[in-house]
């Protein structure tokens, strides 16, 4: 049934070390391979010299380039361009969804994290 998603590669963008633990634990607990990042800078490094990824979860406030920077170059880039991205965000309000879509994310994931939610919603995405 969900074979196919299991050992998907994710990458995780966020430089709270918190946030980071409880993702990389969860998606852990999903069979999930999980390639971590702290910074823009590096996740955009990573997209595009690494192993392919198959699922992005990017942090919107990050030091130096911000998330949705860093989504509007991966968007542009045709080796990253495919790859679904969903935003992680504590400011998911109303007018921010339209941005995150506006810069190319696909989704996005509130923080703090539902964890009985996450799995599922990481599922949705990858088969997008
Ligand atoms: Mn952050």
């Amino acid at each position: 049934m969900a074979m196919t998603e299991t050992g998907a590669r994710v990458l995780v963008v966020e430089d709270n070390d918190m946030n980071m633990q409880l993702v990389e634990y969860l998606l852990e607990k999903g069979g999930y391979q999980i390639v971590k990042a702290a910074s823009g800078e590096e996740a955009l490094s990573i997209a595009r010299t690494g192993d392919p990824v198959d699922l992005i979860l990017m942090d919107i406030h990050l030091p130096g380039i911000d998330g949705l920077s860093v989504v509007r170059e991966m968007k542009t880039d045709a080796v990253t361009s495919a790859i679904p991205i969903l935003a992680l965000t504590a400011h998911a309000m109303r007018g921010d969804k339209d941005r995150f879509l506006e810069a190319g994310c696909d989704g996005y994931i509130s923080k703090p994290i539902d964890v009985k939610t996450f799995l599922s919603s990481i599922r949705t995405y990858l088969r997008a």
